[in-house]
């Protein structure tokens, strides 16, 4: 049975385009748009009132674990730097994450971002006390809200020998079931944390399982100097000559980041065409400086690094920041990095994402936004970055199916998922407590 989206305002982000008409959705997919879309007998239909018709957001870096640390007690000794922010916050929370607390985050997470519009999540997990299996976890959260998910485990060397090899089958398991099982829904990369906590033999196995699984490593690149710092000290290159030694600079990496590149290494990442993934937001709460935009226009996608799903929000950041920085980039170029997270997420998943085209997923954002000025596909961008925000989005569907229907999620209840999420999440603060 087809489901017809009427009297929508269609706004499509790549390319930018805007058209008054319908959407037919059948069979997981966009079977039709444009004016010529009439119901017919069977249909279901909702009338869109006008108001704005969006592709599904794709959130390009995230860490679902984080979603339960919302009002977590501050460290004891407020953390000075980024790696004092790691020691005392980020590093102690994931110990602390057993599998129950890690599906939950995953739940309370997905369905933040499905209010947001967001149904794709690029995420990045970590939890070194729960590692086999924990991938499972996080997809069962998000399955649980309707959302497609990119997963990765963190492999890493700060937990020695037996947690990097943890971390490295973690990824292998999870990469060969969903190569058969993923269906479109879920899909894997190879994780990795970053340069400075992870030796050679980490990321020359991280690289095994690239070739092996043929997929993308998912890694933080010079988030903070430290990264390039340690990089030069102990290994007497720069963090992209390191990870270019061990084949990483492929089509299929995403790099998280990349705030504190040398200028001769933008050039390098370009030429591989690896994705980058600018997180604005994190970026200016972690005072680890502002990735050069202007210099990676075209190749960087928009992610929230954990701070909720919501891109919209995040989108607006990333302009005014550059606006702030001066940066050579237009509102055009920061739509685009939407359209780019869609795009990764898309070739990972085998099916087309962030498009209101026929053949693409069917995975769309009715909101109730009728705009009070002219929208057009001229001005299309000047509506996304500060016209539409979150508080508009209504009605979602992921492969046709809804997920969010008058603003209420429908794979669970919102209500009971928060009833526990409040308890799950004080037993993990108070095991956070305890990790020294
Ligand atoms: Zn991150």
């Amino acid at each position: 049975m087809a489901l017809v989206l009427d009297n929508a305002l269609l706004l499509d982000i790549d390319p930018i385009r805007v058209e008054r008409g319908g959407l037919r959705l059948e069979n997981g997919m966009i079977a039709a748009r444009g004016p010529d879309v009439v119901p017919m007998s069977g249909d279901t239909v909702i009338d869109c009132g006008g108001a704005v018709v969006m592709p599904g957001l794709v959130n390009g870096h995230t860490h679902l674990y984080s979603a339960l640390a919302v009002g977590m007690p501050p460290p004891r000794e407020a953390p000075r730097n980024f790696m004092e922010i790691l020691q005392r916050v980020w590093w102690r929370l994931d110990q602390a994450l057993d599998a129950d607390s890690i599906e939950t985050s995953a739940l309370i997470g997905a369905i933040a971002a499905a209010r947001c519009g967001t149904t794709t999540l690029i995420d990045h997990h970590a939890s070194p006390r729960t590692i086999e299996g924990s991938l499972d976890r996080v997809e069962s959260g998000i399955a649980r809200v309707g959302l497609r998910g990119v997963l990765c485990y963190e492999t890493t060397d700060r937990h020695g020998a037996r947690g990097r090899e943890a971390g490295l089958a973690e990824n292998d398991r999870y990469l060969a079931r969903v190569q058969s099982a993923g269906r479109g829904q879920f899909a894997g990369l190879v994780g990795a944390h970053a340069s400075f906590t992870m030796d050679d033999a980490a990321l020359a196995a991280s690289a095994e399982l690239c070739r092996k699984h043929n997929a993308g490593i998912h890694i933080h690149v010079a988030e903070d100097p430290c990264d390039e710092a340690d990089c030069r000290q102990n290994h007497r290159c720069s963090v992209v000559e390191r990870l270019s030694r061990f084949g990483l600079l492929t089509p299929q990496s995403i790099f998280a980041h990349c705030t504190n590149l040398p200028t001769s290494d933008i050039s390098r990442l370009q030429d591989a065409g690896v994705t980058v993934a600018h997180n604005a937001r994190s970026n200016m709460n972690n005072g680890v400086g502002y990735a050069p935009v202007g210099a990676m226009n075209g190749q960087m996608m928009l992610g929230t690094d954990g701070i909720g799903g919501d891109l919209f929000a995040e989108a607006k950041a990333a302009w005014l920041i550059a606006r702030h920085a001066h940066a050579e980039v237009s509102p055009g170029n920061i739509v685009q990095m939407l359209a780019r997270s869609a795009r990764r997420a898309s070739e990972s998943l085998g099916v087309t994402l962030g498009k209101l085209e026929v053949g693409a997923a069917a995975d769309v954002v009715v909101t109730d936004c009728v705009p009070f000025t002219p929208l057009t596909s001229e001005n299309a961008i000047g509506h996304v970055l500060f016209g539409l925000h979150a508080g508009h989005v209504k009605h979602v569907f992921v492969a046709g199916r809804p997920v969010l229907q008058d603003r209420r999620v429908t794979g669970c209840d919102e209500a009971e998922a928060c009833r526990t999420a409040t308890s799950v999440g004080a037993a993990l603060w108070r095991r956070m407590d305890a990790i020294p």
